[in-house]
């Protein structure tokens, strides 16, 4: 992805670059990283007649990728997983039976977390779906689809 930023031009939302259409959250970061631009370029902004430079706007930029990681890791992974079907269903099978694990999720999307930073009970469950049970046995039932 290029730099969305020039001499004197930045730009963020959707036009930067955020480009996932499965979890939500443009909202959110967008509004999370004009907060972090207003603290961190006040100086900049303050200075009468001055246009703003990409070297100004590096220490942004830079605070922006840290602060989207966890959503940029959690979008490849679901991307990722959407090539296996079978595993998609195990997921979600461990995700109906820990409401821990999918709130754990739900936080990572937020970016408060890693996504990689399962709590050890909830990494043991992932696990266990993945390898022991079939994906029909507990997602299914969980989700109320019968079957
Ligand atoms: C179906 C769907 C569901 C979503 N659900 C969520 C959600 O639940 N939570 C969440 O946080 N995010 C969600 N998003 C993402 C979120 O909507 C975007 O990330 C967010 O709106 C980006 O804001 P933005 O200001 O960058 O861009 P936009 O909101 O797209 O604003 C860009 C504006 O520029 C205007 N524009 C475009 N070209 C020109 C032009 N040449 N001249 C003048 N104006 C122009 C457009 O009309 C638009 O009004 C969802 C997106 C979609 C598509």
């Amino acid at each position: 992805m290029p730099t969305p930023a020039r001499d004197g031009l930045l730009l963020v939302g959707d036009a930067a670059g955020y480009v996932d259409a499965i979890t939500g959250e443009g909202v959110g970061l967008a509004v999370s990283k004009v907060t972090t631009l207003a603290k961190l370029l006040r100086p900049a902004l303050e200075r009468p007649g001055g246009q703003v430079t990409l070297a100004e706007l590096s220490p942004f930029l830079g605070r922006a990728r840290q602060e989207e990681r966890a959503h940029v890791e959690l979008t490849r992974a679901l991307l990722w997983l959407r090539r296996a079907p079978w595993l998609v269903e195990r997921v979600i099978s461990a995700l109906a039976a820990d409401p821990e694990l999918f709130r754990h999720f739900l936080s990572a999307n937020q970016g408060s977390v890693s996504p990689w930073a399962i709590p050890l009970p909830s990494s043991l469950g992932l696990l266990r779906h993945l390898v022991w049970r079939s994906a029909r046995q507990h997602g299914a039932d969980q989700l109320g689809y019968g079957g």
